[in-house]
């Protein structure tokens, strides 16, 4: 185990010039892995909740770090709605019901429905917050579900937090395939490594025919795959079950063979020039 360190203390990765958190107080974060997707609505928080969820079911310790700080979804999904408790200036996470830890600006907002009307560098403080103040114990993993796109708010995650990797979430639709070969783009200059791809609203299995249908076009997830030169994890279908589920907060009863599948992967080394 890494010995903890003050979290006023910086640890910069070498030869990148960008400062990173060291691990936070009182705790130990094994692998921090974030979700990323060029732009929003392609299913990033349903991914980082499933992977979450995937990661629990097989017995890891897991945290889920919601530094989406203006559209927070990842409390609904799990039906979490109490208030997090902060004790000696530490935020305690809400505990799902499969025993994730959950931390998310909703858990601390009067009203979930209270918009975030805040500038990029305080939105930045928060997320930064989110990894220091948080009483996070001892996590195999710390899922984060980042910002979409590739403006300020994924940049000061990004930059800040000591991630080994990052998993991209894309679907079929053109815009959809534009924007993530950018996202993929942005991460590698900023030098971090990728996982892989998951393709997600991939088709629609016919509830009365059992034959796909192509919503959003045929899959582009081998192209862009190729195009990137990025691992495809896999394709995630439309399911109205995933929906349902997540609309009512019980996101952890969904079962996919998918997730359990990426585990290994994720358990993986990764290198730089992936
Ligand atoms: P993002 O985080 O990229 O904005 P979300 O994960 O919030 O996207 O998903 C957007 C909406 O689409 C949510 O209502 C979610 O329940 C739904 N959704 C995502 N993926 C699927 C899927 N594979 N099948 C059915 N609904 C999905």
């Amino acid at each position: 185990m890494e010995e903890s360190k003050h979290p006023e203390e910086r640890s910069t990765t070498q030869g990148s010039g960008i400062e990173r958190l060291s691990q936070p107080e009182n705790s130990h974060i094994g692998r921090t892995i974030a979700v990323m997707s060029g732009k929003g609505g392609v299913g990033k928080s349903s991914v980082s909740a499933l992977l979450a969820v995937a990661l629990a079911k097989e017995g890891y310790q897991v945290g889920l770090l919601d530094a989406d700080i203006t559209g927070p979804s990842i409390p609904k999904l799990f039906g979490l709605k109490h208030h997090a408790d902060v004790t000696n200036g530490k935020i305690i996470p809400s505990v799902s019901k499969v025993g994730i830890k959950v931390v998310s600006i909703n858990l601390l907002l009067p009203q979930e429905d209270d918009p975030v009307i805040w500038r990029g560098p305080l939105i930045g403080g928060v997320v930064k917050q989110f990894w220091t103040d948080v009483l996070w114990g001892e996590l195999d993993y710390l899922i984060v579900d980042l910002p979409p796109g590739t403006g300020d708010a994924p940049l000061t995650v990004l930059q800040s937090l000591p991630l080994d990797g990052l998993v991209i979430v894309s679907s079929p639709q053109d815009l959809a395939v534009m924007v993530v070969k950018k996202a993929i783009k942005m991460v590698r200059m900023m030098n971090a490594p990728i996982f892989g791809l998951i393709e997600n609203m991939s088709g629609l299995i016919c509830p009365h025919c059992g034959q796909p249908i192509e919503i959003f076009g045929k899959s582009r997830a081998d192209e862009v795959a190729a195009a990137t030169g990025i691992k495809l994890l896999g394709r995630l279908p439309l399911d109205p079950d995933l929906s349902r589920l997540s609309d009512s907060g019980a996101i952890e009863e969904y079962s996919v063979e998918l997730f359990k599948e990426i585990i290994p992967i994720l358990t993986e080394p990764v290198s730089k020039a992936n």
